[in-house]
């Protein structure tokens, strides 16, 4: 089987990662803040917070910029279930926004509305979490400004979208926004096995992160309650929780961010090459924003379900048959289970519904050989053909 999307470990991953095992700090040692200042020199942040995982980063997000019962949170309904779920962690509601359709990202259009329309019903969101669906950055200078204007926060869920570009700057510099999150999954750009990094200009915001990432326990005076009674002496000063990447996994996220570019360069070129195969075929293939420079974590065609003789089912069926690893992303998080609990219904997002009808992730990563993704598009050809 072809998958989605699979790491990239070289030899040099392998010995950096080795080195850490060999030496004194598997975890709490010097490579996890090594790995923050990295992150952070590359992406022009100005604070790094890395994580067990990027939900777990979402989740201290939403916590550092105060989301609580009786608040809420809004997000885009196409995304994984996490960046919705860190609101409710925190006791927070979520509501959700509606999909542009040619970008596939929250629409700014339907966010200018339901912000008019929160502002009549006094019920404005506390934070906005946009994703950079599949890498492309979300329209990121109108989401700042509707920011501004209506006084809520926004948290990035930057997960596909380390190395990905937003007017000529990098995501995660937190230009237009309060937090960025990033994911280090083995599917993502780069990977630390599991593990995720929030950045941040604002040093009260990394301080609250990096407090609730290790239990709410302190070293630091500055934020005790009472007064340092010597060099043994911690403070418990909030409920928080073992959030905390390793060494291990920095160090295999340092020595795979020295590829970063080169990783995303590779991730254009299939690109390119499945929009010449493709162009021809009854699909729908994603948009190219000029404002953005994809990190292309996913690349999804829409199938045109009018113009083949087949069903969605179909066509994916027969590409899992024939080893292709093809995937969805994602059925729209209103329509599970849990949220339709909390009284979401389908029909509510129309457009993430019929994308999430129409959308097939093809094989996309770096390791990807040409061979395997003529095969890719001689199958998906077929299927779609018969
Ligand atoms: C992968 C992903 C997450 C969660 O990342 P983890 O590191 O697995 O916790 C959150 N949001 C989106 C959009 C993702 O794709």
């Amino acid at each position: 089987m072809i998958p989605y999307g699979r790491q990239d470990i070289r030899q040099e991953d392998i010995d950096a990662v080795v080195e850490i095992l060999r030496s004194d700090f598997l975890t709490q040692g010097p490579t996890v803040p090594a790995f923050e200042a990295a992150v952070v020199e590359r992406v022009g942040a100005s604070h790094g917070v890395a994580t067990n995982s990027a939900t777990s980063a979402l989740h201290l997000a939403c916590l550092a910029l105060g989301a609580g019962p009786g608040d809420v949170v809004w997000t885009s309904p196409s995304t994984f279930v996490a960046s919705a779920n860190c609101a409710r962690y925190c006791g927070a509601d979520v509501d959700f926004v509606d999909i542009d359709p040619r970008t596939w990202n929250m629409s700014v259009a339907a966010l200018r509305e339901k912000l008019e329309q929160a502002e009549r019903d006094r019920r404005l969101p506390k934070i906005v979490i946009p994703v950079h669906l599949c890498g492309q950055p979300c329209e990121m200078e109108s989401i700042g400004e509707l920011a501004r204007q209506y006084g809520f926060k926004v948290l990035e869920d930057a997960s596909h979208a380390i190395g990905a570009r937003y007017q000529g700057e990098p995501i995660g510099n937190c230009h237009h926004s309060d937090i960025a999150v990033f994911s280090f999954h083995p599917v993502k750009i780069i990977t630390t096995g599991e593990g995720g990094l929030a950045t941040t200009r604002d040093p009260e915001l990394a301080d609250r992160m990096r407090l609730l990432r290790t239990h709410g326990v302190t070293r630091d005076p500055g934020q005790m309650v009472g007064e340092s009674l010597g060099p043994w002496y911690y403070e418990q000063v909030a409920l928080g929780f073992n959030y905390r990447m390793t060494d291990m996994q920095a160090a295999l996220g340092l020595s795979q961010l020295r590829r970063l570019d080169e990783l995303v360069a590779s991730r254009h070129e299939l690109a390119r090459a499945y929009d010449a195969a493709l162009a021809d075929l009854p699909l729908q293939l994603p948009y190219n924003h000029p404002d953005t420079y994809s990190s292309l974590h996913l690349y999804p065609v829409r199938l045109r379900l009018d113009r083949i003789n087949r069903t969605y089912r179909e066509v994916f069926e027969e590409l899992r048959r024939r080893e292709i690893g093809v995937n969805l992303h994602y059925i729209p998080v209103h329509t599970q289970p849990y949220y339709r609990e909390l009284g979401f219904s389908v029909g509510q997002f129309p457009e993430a519904e019929r994308y999430h009808a129409e959308a097939v992730s093809l094989p996309m990563f770096p390791t990807l050989e040409k061979e395997q993704q003529e095969e890719v598009v001689r199958v998906l050809q077929e299927a779609l053909e018969a």
